[in-house]
């Protein structure tokens, strides 16, 4: 499981030839306070932005504090 990330409008999933799969976070090209290959499973991201695979994490991703309250991944 990859947490946040799985469910994230933000991440773009790559998959090896081997079969592993990478969760990229886009938010790193434009923003250095995330990391591009984030350490799995991400519980807290102050960028999470539920995507099309949103459910029941949307929920972890933060309440109701500002963005800076939260720790980035
Ligand atoms: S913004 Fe956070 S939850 Fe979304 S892909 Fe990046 S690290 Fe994962």
């Amino acid at each position: 499981m990859a947490g946040l990330c799985e469910s994230c409008r933000h991440v773009r999933v790559v998959k090896a030839k081997h079969g592993a799969r990478f969760y990229l976070c886009r938010l790193s090209a434009t923003d250095p306070l995330f990391a591009k290959y984030p350490r799995i499973p991400v519980l807290r991201c102050s960028g999470y932005e539920a995507g099309a695979n949103a459910g029941a994490t949307a929920e972890a991703a933060g309440g109701s504090g500002s963005p800076g309250d939260m720790p980035r991944c």
